[in-house]
């Protein structure tokens, strides 16, 4: 079973500068560097911090990145799992996984545990097939006894991430479970240059290359989308076997993240 999970990342190196825009969560998020940084101190006056933490926004607008720039800035490993990965395990593997990361990040403590996709494990419990006995509960259960287990002092933040907060099983919003929800939006025009600017720091941009242009032409972008975006434009600069990537470059891979979005959008139901 150790096929699927990751090991986990003893320093991610990220850190909340490489985080552009998204002002409102980093500064939430921010507030529990401090608490795996140092947290005798909290345990000292009784304070207990909370443990879980809900990422919700659109896909690609950071909140993986989120959180491992959480656990690079506290300097703590980052343990990390896919709700997906769950989908279609035999009995038992799935809670077995789940168990035995949080138990490696007790140990390892403190630490970060980041669960992407939790809705594709999280959703209302009792409308799967197994008539509300199937895999994926047992997974979800496991997760709930997991957020249960924790004392209060274990420096172990839990960060999950969805972009369907409305199918979440409400078992995994109750106090003590997560119970602190943290917003992430599509960027605006600022936050797209910042976001280009951050991923062109190593691409060699010629003079016409200009990504306030290429900002303001991109509303409706994800981080993820704008990446993509200046990664085909250096492509398409290495296919002309020029060693500068251009305007037209920037304009032409913009399309065609374009139209890629418009396709997945269409296909979905
Ligand atoms: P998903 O919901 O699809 O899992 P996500 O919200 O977790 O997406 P990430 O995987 O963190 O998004 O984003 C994908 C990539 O896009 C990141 O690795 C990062 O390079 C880039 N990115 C997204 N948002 C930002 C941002 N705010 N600043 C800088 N880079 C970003």
């Amino acid at each position: 079973s150790g096929r699927f999970s990751k090991p986990a990342e003893k320093k991610t190196g990220i850190t909340f500068a490489d985080v552009a825009g998204q002002d409102q969560a980093k500064k939430e998020v921010a507030e529990l560097v401090e608490f795996l940084r140092e947290p005798e101190r909290f345990e000292k006056v009784g304070a207990e911090v909370p443990h879980g933490v809900l990422l919700m926004g659109p896909p690609g607008t950071g909140k993986t990145l989120l959180a491992r720039a959480l656990a690079g800035e506290a300097d703590v490993p980052f343990f990390s799992t896919s709700g997906s990965e769950f989908i279609e395990v035999f009995v038992g593997v799935g809670a077995g996984r789940v168990r035995k990361m949080f138990e490696a990040a007790r140990k390892a403590a403190p630490a970060v545990i980041f669960i992407d996709e939790l809705d594709s494990i999280g959703r209302t419990r009792g409308t799967g097939l197994g008539g509300g006995h199937d895999e994926r509960e047992q997974t979800l259960n496991q997760i709930l006894a997991e957020l249960d287990g924790f004392d209060g002092k274990e420096a172990v933040v839990v960060l999950a991430a969805t972009n369907r907060p409305d199918v979440l099983d409400p078992a995994l919003l109750r106090p003590g479970r997560f119970d602190r929800h943290v917003m992430l939006s599509l960027p605006d025009k600022a936050a797209r240059r910042a976001i280009l600017g951050i991923h062109a720091r190593k691409l060699p941009l010629s003079e016409t290359g200009d990504l306030d242009t290429i900002a303001a032409g991109t509303p409706g972008f994800s981080g993820a989308d704008l990446k993509n975006l200046l990664n085909e434009a250096a492509i398409n600069a290495a296919r002309r076997s020029d060693d500068k990537i251009t305007g037209s470059d920037l304009q032409d891979a913009r399309d065609k993240v374009m139209m890629g979005t418009v396709r997945t959008l269409a296909i979905q139901p």
